[in-house]
Formats: structure tokens, C-alpha cells, sequence
């Protein structure tokens, strides 16, 4: 999904580590894949864009912590599994 945001905004990014996964098992030490921005000058505006995709990735899209229980909730209940607090 970065992949495809940064190169939105013409940032070329290679991805490392997605196809290793399943293949290398519990020899892999890479839990997630890498994204790395291929051109230097990028990386700051690159950074900024990242920052902002994780604070806000799509309203409604992201999952939600309970403000209860503290439980991550999928983005399509709106009450809590844990607690039946309702999402606010
Ligand atoms: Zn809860």
C-alpha cells in the first residue's frame, strides 16, 4: 500500500522482503517487508508521506483501540469484542 502511495507522488520504492516470507520461514529475521526509497533526495518528502499514512491511513479503514480495554477493534465493528464499548 506505500508502495503504490509513494509512487503516487512519483517516489520510487522497492519493496524487500514480502517474497521471502513463507520461503525462509522461522529462518527469516524480517517479520514485515522493507520499503526502501531508491533515490536519496526522496527519502525526507518519502518520510513525511509514510508518517502521515500511518497516523491517518484511511478514515474508517484503520483498525481502532478501545479507549476501554486498550483491544485493537476492526475498523468494521463499532463496539469493542472484548468489552462492548462502543467506538467513539
Ligand atoms: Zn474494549
Amino acid at each position: 500500500m506505500l508502495h503504490d502511495a509513494l509512487a503516487a507522488h512519483h517516489i520510487h520504492t522497492v519493496i524487500l522482503g514480502d517474497y521471502l516470507s513463507g520461503a525462509a520461514g522461522e529462518l527469516s529475521a524480517l517479520q514485515f517487508p522493507v520499503l526502501w526509497v531508491v533515490e536519496g533526495e526522496d527519502y525526507s518528502l518519502a518520510r513525511q508521506l509514510v508518517d502521515r499514512y500511518l497516523q491517518d491511513p484511511e478514515p474508517d479503514q484503520a483498525p481502532w483501540r478501545c479507549s476501554r480495554c486498550g483491544e485493537m477493534v476492526e475498523a468494521t465493528f463499532d463496539i469493542c469484542w472484548n468489552c462492548s464499548t462502543i467506538r467513539h
